[in-house]
């Protein structure tokens, strides 16, 4: 077996465990990472930006928001439920994140929120401008991936530190003595194993989105049935797992979730057109939520959950699709192309010729209930009902915004199945304010830490999407805390 002396391991080069290496580099450790796969990055690669609160692009678009204005709105809405002190730590810090990224030359097209709510329910469920979209490599429009560019140049400068990532090393052990963790057992791509030790231990392994038995253990959905998640490969929960072996707490940990078609990203112009508000119905035919909301992605992935088979279907008309290649989509989503709909027969076509099962087309409702598989009659009613509040202009059952309250009439008629989806797990392992892992009676392991989306325990029973770029935000500010904290350490020693 081959052996390692370092100050600090990171188990994982994703986003958080890239943060906590240089945050414990530039403090003067010496780091060595584990990575499982052959690139940095992790799920980060396929996102847009982090959250930062207060952060110099915020000043220079005049957005207001403070830290503790963040966190107050961040507690309300968890009803208070999570690590308060966590919390707070990570929205203060989250602003001089944005300007420690920027310093290492990641570039920022500037601030978004995800959605906006319509007028007459902004008080509520409106967006923040708290989400830093990363500029993409190369510029253009900001769209998944965009945030590759700020995992590059967080890599460069790990390496400018010092910081040695050993790639296709999976680790599968902490090693613990006396209660404290002191290693991790890994395995080289050669087959070798490798013991290493050090001063501490940083997991971050990115959570469970790709392991369907955990995701059944931890939340009770079954992949490919009612959760089409995002299934990073090499996500399979083994950070948490280890934790969990080596006497961590056990968190409640849930899907980070939203609403997405199989297979999505090979599908992505449909799964943007049909995010609109149309008529939203579930498998009895009847409507669940004033289709206004469906921009708030979080919202719909719930009110879906809620739903028999955990399955919904977004419906238009030939009007509507008339009216939205000509004018554009009602809700310009900032991750989906904005010409939706310039290419959308196309998509179509092929979609329903190769038999993409989600989508239905029929010449009446009957026959567009009868493919899509929603119960006939009720559809029938249900469309029925809405015409004619549509035509009396107000939404009598869940006051929708009047603006989208068009009758569906005009055949053909279209429909897509929207699915529960998420962006992969968050929660598992039981840290402090400090991310510090705790035991289940809340006494700190010493030497272990956790960050990133294995520990994620901050979000309750759902993603706070008022205040986006939440994960990436806990990852990046968990990292810096842990790394820092792992450092400081060492002069213990
Ligand atoms: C399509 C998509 C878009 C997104 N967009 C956004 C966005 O715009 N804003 C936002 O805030 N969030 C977004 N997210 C979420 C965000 O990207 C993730 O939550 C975040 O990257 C998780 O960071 P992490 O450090 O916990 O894990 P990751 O960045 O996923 O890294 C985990 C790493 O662990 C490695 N690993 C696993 N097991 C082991 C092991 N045993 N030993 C060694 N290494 C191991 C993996 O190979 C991987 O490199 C998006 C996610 C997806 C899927």
């Amino acid at each position: 077996m081959k052996k390692i002396e370092t100050d600090v391991i990171v188990v994982a080069a994703g986003l958080s465990g890239l943060a906590a290496a240089i945050s414990a580099a530039e403090n003067g450790a010496k780091v060595t990472v584990f990575e499982k796969s052959n690139t940095t990055g992790g799920a980060a690669n396929m996102g847009m930006g982090p959250l930062g609160v207060g952060s110099p692009i915020q000043k220079n678009q005049m957005v207001s928001l403070t830290p503790g204005e963040a966190f107050r709105k961040h507690m309300y809405f968890t009803h208070y439920r999570v690590d308060a002190r966590l919390v707070r730590d990570y929205y203060f810090k989250s602003g001089e994140t944005i300007e420690w990224l920027m310093d290492m030359g990641v570039e920022f097209v500037g601030v978004q929120r995800a959605f906006s709510a319509p007028e007459n329910t902004r008080a509520y469920s409106d967006g923040e401008f708290t989400w830093h979209v990363v500029k993409p490599e190369g510029g253009g429009i900001p769209g998944p991936r965009a945030a590759t560019s700020m995992t590059k140049k967080m890599t460069e400068r790990a390496v400018e530190l010092g910081v040695e990532i050993i790639f296709e090393t999976p680790v599968s052990k902490i090693i613990t003595e006396n209660g404290e963790a002191v290693g991790v057992i890994a395995k080289n791509k050669a087959g070798e194993e490798i013991e290493a030790r050090a001063k501490a231990v940083i997991l971050a392994t990115g959570g469970f989105g790709d392991n369907p038995e955990m995701i059944k253990e931890e939340t009770g959905y079954e992949f490919g049935k009612t959760i089409f998640n995002f299934a990073i490969p090499g996500m399979k929960g083994e950070g948490i797992k280890m934790a969990w072996e080596a006497g961590a707490g056990h968190t409640n940990a849930n899907m980070e979730l939203m609403y997405q078609l199989p297979d999505n990203m090979n599908h992505f112009i449909l799964d943007g057109a049909f995010r609109q508000p149309c008529l939203w119905v579930n498998k009895l035919g009847q409507r669940f939520m004033p289709e206004d909301q469906i921009a708030n992605t979080t919202f719909t992935g719930n009110a879906i959950t809620a739903q028999p088979g955990s399955v919904a279907y977004s419906i238009f008309d030939s009007k509507m699709l008339k009216k939205y290649k000509k004018k554009g989509p009602d809700i310009v989503s900032h991750v989906h192309p904005h010409d939706l709909f310039d290419n959308f027969d196309e998509e179509w076509e092929r979609d329903l010729q190769n038999g993409y099962e989600p989508i239905a087309q029929g010449d009446s409702i009957e026959e567009l209930a009868k493919n899509a598989g929603i119960d006939i009659e009720g559809l029938v009613n249900q469309v029925e009902e809405y015409n004619e509040m549509c035509a009396e202009g107000f939404d009598e059952i869940f006051e929708k915004d009047r603006k989208y309250m068009q009758p569906i009439e005009k055949g053909p008629f279209y429909c897509c199945r929207q699915n529960v989806g998420a962006y992969g797990s968050i929660g598992g392992i039981l840290i402090n304010h400090k991310t510090e892992v705790m035991t289940e009676d809340y006494k700190v392991i010493p030497g272990l830490y956790a960050v990133g989306t294995d520990a994620c325990n901050i979000f309750g029973d759902s993603y706070p999407f008022i205040l986006s770029g939440n994960t990436m935000g806990f990852c990046l500010n968990s990292g810096r805390i842990a790394g820092e904290n792992a450092a400081e350490k060492l002069n213990e020693f």
